[in-house]
C-alpha cells in the first residue's frame, strides 16, 4: 500500500510541476524551449547506462501475461543458442494482486540495469486505486516516447506493399494521463494533459529523429479542431519545432482523416508525430494494414532507460498455452535490445533469420495466413541462426 501511494505522489508532483511552467520558469529561470533546444541539439551524445558484468550485459525480463511468457521464453532460448552476451534478470507481476511490489521490484531492476524487454503487464483490479502498470511504469522511467517502425514483409500478403513509417508517439500524458472522476453520480470527466514541455521533448525528438534517419517529412496526427486547447497547443508545439528542422517537411492531419489515409494511401507517411491515443489507434491500423499484431516490436525511451515490447502491446490471453502465437514480434524486440545494446553482430544474425523465416520459407503462423507453429517459426529462426554460431562457443 505504502509502494502505490509513493508512485501516485511522485505522479501527481510530477504533473503539478510539468503543468505549471510559469512555477517552471519563476524558479528555473530559463525558458523550457531553450533548455530543450540545447538538449536535443546534443542528443547524438546521449549514451544510455548499461550494466555489464564480465563481458554481459544484464537486462530486466517482463515476461507479463497472455502470450507473453512463452514469447519471451523463446527469445531466451534463441540467446543461450546463439551464444548472446546477456544475462535476464526476470521479474514477474503478480496481474491479480493489487498490491505493487512486483511493479517496484521491476521499476528498480530496470534502473539498476538501464534496458528492458518486455511482454504486455495486464492489471486485473477494476479498482481505480491500481493503474495500468505498463502506464505506471513508462511514467516512472520518465519513457517519454514510443518509437514504432511500421513496415510490410514481402512474404506476408497484405493489403499494401512497401509500407515503411516511424510513428512516434507521446507515451507518459495525453489521453493515458488516467485523471477520471465522477463528479456527481452518472456523471464522469476524464482529463487529457497536454503540457508544453512534453509536447516539445517529444517533437524535438521526432524531428531529430527524421533527420538523423534520413526522413523526408513529419506529420503531426491531432484533433485540434475539437479539442482546441489540448490537441491545439501540441500542434502549435510541434509547428514551432518544425521552424529549427527546415530541411524536414511538416505537415499535419487530423486522425479521422489521418486513419482513411493510411488505408488508402499509406505512402504519403514518413514520420508520425502522435498523442499518446492517436498513437496506439494509427499503430494498430498500420499494424491491420501490413499483416496483423504479431509481427512488429516498438521501443520506449527516456533521458535514461530503454525498454522493448510487441509493437502493438497485445496480451492475447486468448491463444495463449497453444502454441499459435506468433513470435516474431518479440523476436523484433529482441532485435531492437541488442541493436541498442550494441551487439551488433548478434543484431543482425537474429535480424537475418527472422526476415529470411518469414520472407523467405515463409514459415507462418495462423496470424497471418499459414498453419505453423510458434515453436516451427522458432526452430525455423534456430536453423538459420546455426550457420553463423559456433556449437559450444560462448561468445
Ligand atoms: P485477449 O488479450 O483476451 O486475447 P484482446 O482483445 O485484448 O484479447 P489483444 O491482446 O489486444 O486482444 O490482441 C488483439 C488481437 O491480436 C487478438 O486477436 C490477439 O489474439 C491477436 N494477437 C496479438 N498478438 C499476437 C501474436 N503475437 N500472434 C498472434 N496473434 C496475436
Amino acid at each position: 500500500m505504502a509502494a502505490v501511494s509513493r508512485i501516485q505522489l511522485q505522479k501527481c508532483l510530477q504533473n503539478i510541476w510539468s503543468t505549471n511552467s510559469s512555477l517552471k520558469t519563476l524558479l528555473c529561470g530559463s525558458s523550457v524551449s531553450g533548455e530543450y533546444q540545447r538538449r536535443w541539439a546534443s542528443q547524438a551524445k546521449v549514451k544510455y547506462p548499461k550494466a555489464k558484468y564480465g563481458g554481459r550485459s544484464t537486462v530486466t525480463l517482463l515476461p507479463g501475461g497472455g502470450i507473453g511468457p512463452e514469447l519471451t521464453g523463446y527469445v531466451k532460448e534463441i540467446f543461450l543458442y546463439a551464444g548472446v552476451p546477456v544475462v535476464f534478470e526476470e521479474v514477474k507481476i503478480d496481474p491479480s494482486s493489487d498490491s505493487n511490489e512486483d511493479l517496484e521490484n521491476a521499476i528498480t531492476s530496470i534502473r539498476r540495469n538501464g534496458v528492458g524487454l518486455k511482454g504486455n503487464i495486464e492489471t486485473r483490479s477494476l479498482s481505480t486505486s491500481v493503474m495500468s502498470r505498463n502506464v505506471a511504469l513508462r511514467n516512472e522511467l520518465d519513457l517519454f516516447v514510443n518509437v514504432f517502425h511500421c513496415y510490410s514483409f514481402t512474404g506476408i500478403q497484405s493489403r499494401h506493399q512497401n509500407v515503411d513509417i516511424y510513428v512516434i508517439r507521446q507515451n507518459t500524458e495525453g489521453e493515458y494521463a488516467m485523471a477520471e472522476h465522477e463528479s456527481v453520480p452518472g456523471v464522469v470527466e476524464c482529463l487529457k494533459i497536454i503540457t508544453r514541455e512534453k509536447a516539445e521533448r517529444l517533437a524535438h525528438y521526432a524531428f531529430n529523429f527524421a533527420r538523423k534517419n534520413g526522413r523526408k517529412k513529419v506529420t503531426t496526427v491531432h484533433k485540434a479542431n475539437i479539442m482546441k486547447l489540448s490537441d491545439g497547443l501540441f500542434l502549435e508545439v510541434s509547428r514551432e519545432v518544425a521552424k529549427h528542422y527546415p530541411e524536414i517537411e511538416h505537415n499535419d492531419m487530423i486522425i479521422d482523416n489521418c486513419c482513411m489515409q493510411l488505408v488508402s494511401k499509406p505512402s504519403q507517411f514518413d514520420v508520425m508525430l502522435t498523442t499518446n491515443l492517436y498513437g496506439t489507434i494509427v499503430s494498430n491500423v498500420i499494424c491491420g494494414l501490413i499483416g496483423g499484431a504479431g509481427l512488429l516490436s516498438g521501443g520506449n525511451y527516456g533521458d535514461h532507460y530503454a525498454v522493448f515490447e510487441p509493437g502493438t502491446r497485445n496480451t492475447g490471453t486468448a491463444i495463449a498455452g497453444k502454441n499459435v502465437a506468433n513470435p516474431i514480434s518479440m523476436l523484433n524486440g529482441a532485435v531492437d535490445l541488442l541493436n541498442h545494446l550494441e551487439l551488433d553482430h548478434h543484431a543482425r544474425i537474429l535480424r537475418d533469420a527472422i526476415m529470411k523465416t518469414v520472407n523467405e520459407d515463409q514459415i507462418h503462423t495462423p496470424d497471418v495466413g499459414g498453419s505453423a507453429t510458434s515453436t516451427d517459426v522458432v526452430e525455423n529462426v534456430l536453423k538459420h541462426l546455426a550457420q553463423n554460431v559456433k556449437p559450444g562457443l560462448v561468445f
